[in-house]
């Protein structure tokens, strides 16, 4: 072959390039004006039906030089940007995300703001026991000035032998230290028929870890009248988090705090591994305030301090930690929760410590 024939050749390759680019390009368009008339129609956009009868109409008609599994291949590709194109002009902006939200949402609990720049705690044991037992920590809350009391009265327990709670006998006690001590109750709801019930007693509704993704509950607590502090589930990712929030602001809910509660990695030195880096990156992301359990995930009384402090540095608005009268005979949750003392240790270090962030 000629030098001069090849570079005609070549040429008509390149005259063939620019009329597929051009038809590529009149599909482009044709495809996002199927993706607006299947989002008025609510229709799923991959459609594997329709794909199907594409690629036998173009193999019946197809009798060129290429392999049937390459012209397969080369329309796969088309079909799946295809798609992409639609996802972009059809994928609704999250409700929770900073896109469709730019201004950060401040949850209000009588009163008491998270996600106003103030960074606040959330303290409490891990169980409500006894109302002996409540009324002894939340006294202590008090003296540092906390308003907003932690404690579980439905545990959900790895082993079923395990306590389990107190049930609606823990959200009375819980209630009534609260009204007896002027303070605010978060406290977890495990199934969506216990939602009405606790909205008599709880102040701020807790999704926990193991129930994240319980879209029943997390749809439930879209439809009520109540904060909602979401936990991140035992491995679940910062985009199913973030999805899971969705559900509950999609319920016409966006009173809802984020909380990082570790997550389960290799690393057994700590009960879950604490990703700091979500705080910054749920704050990004979303226009939630975002807490950060340092119990659940350390699981270490030792790593509390260190970690709550990593927590308001890294920007948490609100931190939470166990505390228990007597750790020890604790009903769960032993190793990490501190006593009084300790609490109060906890406390001072920390005030010092957000002082000198300022
Ligand atoms: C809790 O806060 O009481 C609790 C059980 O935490 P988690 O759901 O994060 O394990
Ligand atoms: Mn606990």
């Amino acid at each position: 072959m000629s030098e001069n024939q090849l570079a005609k050749l070549r040429e008509q390759v390149d005259q063939i390039n620019l009329q597929i680019l051009e038809l590529l390009n009149e599909r482009g368009k044709i495809v996002q004006a199927i993706g607006e008339e299947k989002k008025k129609h609510g229709t799923n956009r991959f459609d594997p039906v329709r794909e199907r009868e594409s690629l036998d109409l173009l193999l019946k008609n197809y009798d060129g030089p290429y392999t049937e599994a390459t012209i397969k291949h080369l329309f796969k590709q088309i079909f799946k940007a295809s798609l992409e194109l639609q996802k972009i002009d059809y994928e609704k902006t999250l409700l929770v995300s900073r896109k469709a939200h730019p201004e950060n949402t401040v949850v209000n609990i009588n009163g008491e703001t998270v996600g106003d720049g103030v960074q606040r705690f959330v303290m409490g044991p891990c169980a409500v026991e006894s109302y002996e037992q409540v009324r002894e920590v939340a006294l202590a809350l008090k003296e540092h000035g906390l308003t907003l009391m932690r404690g579980g009265a439905y545990k959900p327990r790895t082993s079923p032998y395990d306590f389990q709670g107190l049930g609606v006998e823990g959200l009375k006690i819980l209630r009534q230290v609260a009204d007896e001590l002027e303070l605010s109750v978060i406290t977890e709801i495990v199934t969506p028929q216990d939602v009405e019930l606790a909205l008599d007693y709880v102040d701020v509704i807790q999704v926990g870890a193991r129930n994240m993704q319980n879209f029943e509950l997390l749809k439930t607590v879209g439809t009520v009248k109540k904060p909602v502090l979401l936990k991140r589930g035992l491995s679940a990712t910062i985009s199913e988090f973030i999805n899971a929030a969705e559900y509950i602001m999609a319920g016409g809910n966006d009173q809802i705090i984020l909380c990082e509660r570790g997550i389960r990695t290799y690393e057994r030195a700590t009960r879950n591994t604490l990703d700091i880096s979500a705080v910054p990156i749920l704050k990004k992301e979303t226009h939630l305030p975002v807490a950060v359990d340092v119990t659940h995930s350390t699981g270490r009384r030792d790593l509390l301090l260190p970690t709550a402090k990593a927590a308001l540095a890294i920007g948490a608005d609100l931190v939470m930690a166990e505390v228990h009268p007597d750790p020890a005979v604790a009903l769960s949750d032993s190793l990490q929760q501190m006593d009084i003392p300790q609490f109060h240790d906890f406390m001072n270090e920390l005030n010092a410590f957000k002082e000198r962030l300022v």
